[in-house]
C-alpha cells in the first residue's frame, strides 16, 4: 500500500503508523513537526496581516454555485493539505465574506473589535479553558465577572448582581425571559395566561423567545418616536387584564436596533414594579452608550431593572460573539436554568458560581476574556472615548444630510444610529444603489423600513470611521 499523506505531504506508514518525519503517533491531527511550525507561522502572519490592514478589503457574497465552482470538493477521505486549505480560505472563501469592521461598513450593527480583543481572542482559542464551572475555569471566570461587574457598575446594579457572557442578544433574551417566567410561576403557581409586553421597536428575539416559552405578547403602542412609555404601558397592561392576560415581564429596549431610540426606562421600571413583572432591558445593541458620558444619561432607570442584555460583539469592540447577561438577582437564574443530573452532582453541590447556570447552555468558551484583556489593558476611560465617537459619527452624519440636497434627516439621532431618505428615490432604488456600492467596495450601506417608507439607515460603531468617509457615501447618493 502506498503511504497516505496528511497535511503537507508528510507520509506516514500504515503498517507502524510512523510518520517519516515528526514523531510517531496514533492521530496525524495533533502531530507537531516542522510542517505545523511553518503553518503555524503562516497562520500567525495572516491574522498579523489581517489585523493590520486598514481598511480591510470590504468584499461581497458569492452565491453557493460559484463558490462550489471556485473550491470545487473541499473535503476528502485523504485531506488537501494545509497549503490547499488554508489558499482556499484567503482566496476563495474570506473574499465572499463582508468585513464587518470595515470603517464604511454602516449597514445593520457593524462591529470593531479592538486589537486588545482580537489577540486575546488568539489567547482563549489556544488555552483550551471550559468555561461551565467554577472548578474548570476558576482564573477565567473571575476575569470575566470582574467584567460583568464593570457592566453592573454601569447600569447602576447593586452587589450581588451577577450573570454570564452568551453568544448573542437573542440567547440572553431567552435566558432572561425564561428566569422571568419561571419566577412568576413559582411565586404565583401556573394556569395563567402569561404574555411580556414591549413596543413595536422592541427586537425580533424577543418574539422569538416569547415562543419559546409559550407566553403571549402585549404590544404596547410607541410615542411619537416609538419609545415605549409608562402611561402607554400602563393602559396596555390594563387591557390584558381585562381579557384575563396576566403580564409577567416587560421588555425595555435599550436602543432599539432599528432606530437608536431608548424607551423610557424609568417609566417602564415604574409600571413593572407596579405590576410586580420583571423588567428586562435589551441593550444589546445601545447599552454600550452606557459606557459614555455622554451617552449614559439616557439609560437612567436601567439601575431599576431585574435585567439586562448588552452586546460588546456590537459597540464594546469585542470579537464575536459575546453578549452580557447580567441579572440583579442571579440566585433567580439559577434556580431556574441550572441543569441537574446524577453526573452533574458534585459540580452542584460545591456552591461555587458556574456560568453554565445562568443561561440556557452548558459547555461554553470564556467568550468574556477578550473584553476582560481589553478593558484592562487600556482602562474604562478609553471605552468611553471609543464609544463616544459613535455618538459623534452620528451627529455629525445627521448635519451632512441635513445640509445635502439630495437627502432629508428623518430623526435626529439618539445613539449612533441615523435614518434619513433619499428624495425622490422609490424602494428598488435604494435597493440598487446599495447593491451597486458593495460590489464597487466603496460602502456597505442598506435600506430599511421606517414608518412604512423605505430610508436609509448608518449606524455607527467603529470609531475608525472618519467624517470624510461618511461624506463620501452621501456624495455618492447625489
Ligand atoms: C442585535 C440585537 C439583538 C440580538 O442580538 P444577537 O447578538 O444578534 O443575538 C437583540 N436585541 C437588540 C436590541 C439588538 O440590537
Amino acid at each position: 500500500m502506498a503511504p497516505r499523506h496528511f497535511g503537507f505531504g508528510a507520509p506516514v506508514d500504515p503498517g507502524t503508523g510512523t510518520y517519516a518525519r515528526g514523531v510517531a503517533g496514533p492521530s496525524p491531527l495533533h502531530r507537531r513537526d516542522d510542517t505545523t511550525a511553518a503553518v503555524t507561522r503562516e497562520i500567525v502572519d495572516y491574522v498579523v496581516d489581517r489585523m493590520a490592514m486598514s481598511p480591510p478589503p470590504l468584499d461581497a457574497p458569492r452565491s453557493p454555485t460559484e463558490l462550489a465552482a471556485a473550491t470545487g470538493t473541499m473535503i476528502t477521505p485523504d485531506g488537501l493539505g494545509y497549503e490547499q486549505a488554508f489558499a482556499l480560505f484567503r482566496e476563495v472563501l474570506a473574499p465572499a465574506c463582508i468585513s464587518s469592521d470595515h470603517p464604511r461598513y454602516l449597514a445593520f450593527v457593524p462591529t470593531a473589535p479592538s486589537e486588545a480583543a482580537t489577540l486575546f481572542d488568539l489567547v482563549v482559542s489556544a488555552s483550551s479553558i471550559y468555561g461551565d464551572w467554577w472548578v474548570e475555569g476558576a482564573g477565567a471566570i473571575f476575569a470575566e465577572n470582574a467584567t460583568l461587574r464593570w457592566l453592573a457598575d454601569l447600569a447602576g446594579f447593586p452587589e450581588g448582581a451577577g450573570g454570564v457572557f452568551v453568544s448573542g442578544g437573542t440567547a440572553g433574551n431567552l435566558a432572561a425571559l425564561t428566569t422571568a417566567r419561571e419566577t412568576w410561576r413559582r411565586r404565583h403557581g401556573r394556569g395563567q395566561r402569561l404574555a411580556v409586553a414591549c413596543a413595536p421597536s422592541a427586537h425580533s428575539s424577543i418574539r422569538l423567545a416569547a415562543m419559546v416559552t409559550d407566553v403571549e405578547m402585549v404590544t404596547v403602542p410607541g410615542d411619537d418616536r416609538g419609545r415605549l412609555t409608562g402611561p402607554a404601558l400602563r393602559n396596555a397592561c390594563a387591557a390584558a387584564a381585562a381579557d384575563g392576560i396576566t403580564v409577567f415581564a416587560v421588555v425595555a429596549t435599550g436602543g432599539a436596533t432599528n432606530t437608536g431610540i431608548v424607551d423610557d426606562l424609568a417609566g417602564a421600571a415604574e409600571v413593572a414594579g407596579e405590576m410586580g413583572a420583571w423588567l428586562h432591558v435589551d441593550a444589546a445593541y445601545g447599552g454600550a452608550a452606557m459606557a459614555s458620558t455622554m451617552g449614559r444619561p439616557l439609560f437612567d432607570g436601567v439601575e431599576r431593572a431585574d435585567s439586562f442584555v448588552v452586546d460588546p460583539h456590537k459597540w464594546l469592540f469585542s470579537p464575536f460573539d459575546c453578549a452580557a447577561i447580567v441579572y440583579r438577582e442571579p440566585k433567580l437564574a439559577g434556580a431556574a436554568l441550572t441543569q441537574h443530573a446524577e453526573y452533574l452532582e458534585t459540580l452542584d453541590a460545591t456552591g461555587e458560581w458556574n456560568p453554565s447556570d445562568f443561561a440556557i447552555h452548558m459547555t461554553r468558551r470564556v467568550r468574556g476574556l477578550p473584553l476582560w484583556f481589553s478593558v484592562a489593558a487600556h482602562g474604562t476611560r478609553a471605552y468611553d472615548q471609543a464609544v463616544t465617537r459613535g455618538l459623534e459619527l452620528a451627529r455629525a452624519a445627521a448635519r451632512m444630510i441635513a445640509d445635502a440636497p439630495h437627502l432629508d434627516l428623518v430623526m435626529e439621532p439618539e445613539l449612533s444610529v441615523v435614518l434619513f431618505r433619499r428624495t425622490g428615490w422609490a424602494a428598488e432604488r435604494y435597493q440598487e444603489w446599495s447593491d451597486a456600492a458593495l460590489a464597487a467596495g466603496t460602502a456597505f450601506v442598506v435600506p430599511t423600513v421606517h414608518d412604512g417608507e423605505t430610508v436609509f439607515r448608518f449606524c455607527f460603531v467603529n470609531p475608525t470611521t472618519t467624517e470624510d468617509d461618511i461624506a463620501a457615501i452621501i456624495a455618492a447618493m447625489g
